[in-house]
């Protein structure tokens, strides 16, 4: 009887049960059909043309926009017992003729290739001799000239269509908004595919977002707290504030390394290959990281910068946690990250129907920080999906945020600024709302104004808090040129005159109850954390030895369970999800010592 995916999914990857839509997929690609898969990082996706790929008659070709991706791929691949290579621009001659052998001698099940090395003529023409099971278009959002991750050659990937009509086509990605789904329908000629549509939540990430007072001491107690030697990743907007970031980190005792486009590409390469390979490491990155990145216990993702949408935001948390075990997406946010942004998307030479887009990103973005309920709701609503309850795990679940009356505040506010001529920014303005004595308000003679010091009720922090609300929900605007002078919106007016009433966030204090300490301990009972260390420096000894990332030969999730449920023999070994036929002969009786060893000592 022929094998059935569910047989390969165990047999081979060493998993029970098909995760959410992922049969439906396979399913579909196994019987020949083309079909766009939309799926949350971490969600499964290469199974679904993995299994396939096993399943069909012939070679599977995967297209993969990353280099350092498709090699951990083909060596996980490896790991599993998989007849996988790639071919792309660090191989050497022999190693590429010997790759093409294989292809010609039909020894392999899976190719995985660069956009274009693919489409060199060379390649193509290769493939037309060989028979194909299916071509897999990971990353497909590379196609949209409109994302950061857009890559040119993507958009000729519809010569495969054009020359391998009978071929199947699967194209994957994370991307799942509207605009960017359509132009990957049209550019890769997918019209009559149906497009699958995955669950977007990922409720092992716990959202927080924290007023911005002191950023990298804020990162620091956050990471001191809950993740002193875990892996994950630090993004800021800016290339210096990248390096210092990291070189501050170092000085206070954490593995960090820098990743930016301003480096050279072999220092890039570098760090992210140390990071890939080394457990625990910090990376602090500007965005230019991460797309592929398949590190699967990454920790926490944290922001010291607002991204530009929520697509954005979504996209580079969901980089956490890709082993389901509990992981945390923080970020802090202040003031001056809304008049940056405004600024930015105000100021961008983008066309008018393109730059009101942006503006909506952006607002949705900061509704998004500025909420008062489940973070985790809204977001899923932003992606078109509903969740029912509240989520339980992200900050505002656990510690709802108080709200005030702010009516009267805003008003003075907004008074200030018009009172002042809207051409300053927040600073200036809060100084005459509390009655400062400074220069700047003398020379201006602004302490005459009958704005000049009726704020005091106020501190300073709290004042920042309230403009920053005003901006980012619309009662103000900031000047897109000059230094961020604030000035009336046709919203503020209703405020203005008494007739609106406004609630506005209370900036709560950070918890001083201690946290959990967060996974992957906390997945581990603390019985069982000594056999969980030692299984991990086991894991870290062969990886070395094989030159591989550790997560190639086991997931975290797949040590976790070794260290609870004690195996004793090689029977109870292949009950352990993740471990396949293949990597129970090969690791079993290893692990099984290492665990006998700890029972016995
Ligand atoms: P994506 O490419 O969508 O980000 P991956 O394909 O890398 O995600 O899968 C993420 C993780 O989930 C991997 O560790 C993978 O082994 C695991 N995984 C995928 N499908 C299943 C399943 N059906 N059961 C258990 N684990 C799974
Ligand atoms: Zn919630």
């Amino acid at each position: 009887m022929a094998a059935t995916p569910r047989d390969v999914l165990k047999r081979v990857f060493g998993y029970e049960s098909f995760r959410g839509q992922q049969p439906a997929i396979v399913a579909h690609t196994l019987a020949g059909g083309d079909s766009l898969v939309l799926m949350p990082t971490g969600g499964g996706k290469s199974l679904c043309y993995q299994i396939p790929a096993l399943l069909r008659d012939g070679v599977a070709v995967v297209v993969s926009p990353l280099i350092a991706l498709m090699r951990d791929q083909v060596a996980a691949l490896r790991e599993a017992g998989v007849k996988a290579a790639f071919l792309n621009s660090s191989l050497g001659f022999e190693e590429e003729r010997a790759v093409e052998q294989r292809l010609r001698a039909g020894d392999l099940k899976l190719l995985y290739v660069a956009p274009e090395r693919l489409l060199g003529e060379r390649t193509l023409a290769l493939l037309e001799t060989l028979t194909l099971s299916l071509f897999a278009i990971d990353e497909a959002h590379c196609v949209s000239q409109w994302g950061h991750d857009f890559r040119p050659e993507y958009r000729q990937l519809s010569v495969l269509h054009q020359r391998f009509p009978s071929v199947p086509r699967i194209a994957l990605t994370a991307t799942a908004d509207a605009p960017t789904r359509s132009e990957i329908v049209e550019r890769l000629g997918l019209e009559d595919a149906p497009v699958f549509v995955c669950g977007f939540d990922r409720p092992n990430i716990r959202y927080h977002v924290v007023p911005k007072n002191n950023p990298r001491e804020q990162l620091h107690r956050f990471l001191s707290r809950e993740h002193p030697s875990d892996a994950g990743i630090v993004y800021c907007l800016s290339r210096r504030k990248v390096d210092k970031t990291a070189e501050w980190l170092r000085l206070r005792g954490f593995d960090a390394l820098p990743y930016h486009a301003g480096m050279s590409a072999h220092q890039r390469d570098a760090n992210q290959e140390r990071f890939l390979r080394e457990e625990g490491l910090v990376m602090v990155a500007t965005i230019a990281f991460g797309m592929g990145i398949d590190k699967s216990n990454l920790r926490f993702v944290a922001h010291l910068d607002l991204p530009r949408s929520l697509e954005s935001y979504y996209q580079e948390t969901g980089r956490a946690g890709r082993d389901g075990l509990a992981a945390d997406a923080w970020m802090t946010y202040g003031l001056q990250d809304v008049i940056t942004l405004r600024q930015m998307v105000d100021g961008s030479e983008a066309g008018e129907s393109r730059k009101r887009l942006e503006v909506q990103k952006l607002d949705a973005m900061l509704g998004y920080c500025e909420l008062t309920g489940c973070r985790r709701q809204v977001m899923l609503d932003y992606f078109g999906e509903t969740l029912p309850e509240p989520c339980g795990n992200c900050d505002n679940c656990l510690q709802p945020p108080e709200t005030w009356n702010a009516t009267e505040a805003a008003r003075k506010a907004l008074s200030c600024v018009y009172r002042t001529g809207q051409r300053f920014g927040a600073g200036h303005v809060i100084d005459v709302l509390l009655g400062k004595d400074t220069e700047r308000v003398r020379s201006l003679r602004h302490d005459r104004l009958s704005t000049y010091g009726i704020g005091t009720e106020l501190e300073l922090k709290q004042w920042r808090a309230v403009f920053r609300q005003l901006v980012a929900r619309g009662f103000l605007s900031v000047d897109a040129q000059g230094y961020g002078s604030l000035r009336l919106t046709p919203s503020s007016r209703a405020l203005l005159r008494g007739e609106e009433r406004i609630e506005l966030r209370r900036d709560a204090h950070p918890p001083r109850t201690a946290r959990r300490r967060s996974a992957p301990a906390a997945s581990v009972p603390p019985s069982a954390t000594d056999l969980w260390q030692a299984l991990r420096a086991w894991r870290r000894e062969l990886a070395e030895r094989q030159g591989v990332p550790p997560y190639v030969i086991f997931h975290d999730a797949s040590l976790a369970e070794m260290a609870e449920r004690r195996p004793r023999s090689l029977a109870e070994f292949a009950d352990i999800p993740g471990v396949g036929e293949k990597k129970l002969q090969r690791y079993g009786p290893a692990f099984l010592e290492v665990i006998a060893r700890h029972a016995a000592g």
